[in-house]
């Protein structure tokens, strides 16, 4: 069966979904395609439900302050997984809550992935056809993969892995003092994980102002966090020991809290839209605004 739209939308991530609403609420006849939820990973395995976590962390950590004050705080029956159940709903609510809008402003929601068979016609899981005059790929990002640290899920994870567990490890090193890997460490450390954070820039968020950084740093370091800065962890051994030039250390179970690499998985899009779009992708899939 094949449709033809004004537009289409390949992902319905943040990105995606808010530009096939306001295409629609435009008079554009629109259809959006997603392999997965709708959200994306910002609604599903990203911002929303680590902020959940956070927020969650936060009270836990917030007990250290009350009993500062004289009050008598007992934790004892704290439970991850009753804040894993919690960020869980909150990420399906509001990913539901994308379908409705979607459904509400006369989006076609296609599930399947796409992939491009001519510039006009996008295949959905290899059957179904739609055509459009128009495309925009908003097929977002997948957490990226430091060479020596395949993600397994089990020993290695990925961010994504690390938000669906279902308990806190006892210890684990994250590598990446990033604004990913620091909030994992964040609310893993609340939770009681014996931390250990390895970032090869030689300070932790170094996409941040260094004043606010090194504060974080003292907080994080204040409540056990060690850090390892200035160190690219290569890879690990047997006894989950990492390795870094320098021949640090430690044993304990990896995480990657690294950041994200474009999705180029549609395969012939990137190409196909760069040709179409006159657009360049660098080799991480990244584009630029110039
Ligand atoms: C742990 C974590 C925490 C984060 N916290 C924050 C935060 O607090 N604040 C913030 O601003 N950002 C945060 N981010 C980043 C944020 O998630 C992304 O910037 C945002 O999701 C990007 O939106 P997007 O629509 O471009 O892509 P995505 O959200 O990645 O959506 C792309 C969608 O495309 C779909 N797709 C891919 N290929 C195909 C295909 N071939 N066919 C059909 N569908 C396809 C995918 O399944 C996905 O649903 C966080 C990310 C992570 C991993």
């Amino acid at each position: 069966m094949e449709t033809e739209y004004d537009i289409v939308i390949i992902g319905a991530g943040p990105g995606g979904y808010v530009a096939a609403i306001r295409a629609a609420q435009l008079g554009l006849k629109a259809c959006i395609v997603e392999k997965d939820k709708p959200g994306g990973v910002c609604l599903n395995v990203g911002c929303i439900p680590s902020k959940s976590l956070i927020h969650q962390a936060g009270l836990v950590a917030g007990a250290e302050a009350l009993r500062a004050l004289g009050a008598q705080v007992d934790l004892s029956g704290l439970d991850y997984c009753k804040a894993f159940t919690a960020s869980r709903k909150a990420a399906d609510r509001l990913s539901k809550g994308v379908q409705f809008l979607l459904k509400k402003n006369k989006v076609d929601y296609r599930a399947g992935t796409a992939r491009f068979a001519s510039a006009r016609d996008l295949l959905i899981d290899g059957a179904d056809t739609v055509r459009a005059k128009a495309f925009i790929i908003a097929t977002g990002s997948r957490p990226r993969t430091l060479a020596g640290f395949d993600f397994d899920e089990r020993t290695v994870l990925s961010s994504t892995g690390a938000l669906m567990l279902e308990s806190v490890p006892k210890r684990a090193v994250i590598l990446g003092a990033g604004a990913i890997g620091m909030e994992l460490g964040y609310v893993w450390n609340a939770f009681g994980t014996k931390l250990t954070i390895v970032e090869a820039m030689d300070r932790v968020l170094p996409l941040e102002d260094a004043e606010a950084a090194a504060v974080v740093r003292k907080a994080f370091e204040a409540r056990g966090v060690q850090f390892i800065t200035g160190a690219m962890a290569t890879g690990y051994d047997d006894g989950h020991r990492i390795r870094t030039p320098a021949g640090r250390s430690r044993q304990h179970r990896p995480v990657i809290g690294q950041g994200s690499l474009a999705n180029r998985a549609v395969a012939g899009t990137i190409q196909l839209a760069s040709r179409i779009a006159h657009r360049h992708t660098g080799s991480r899939g990244d584009t630029s605004l110039d």
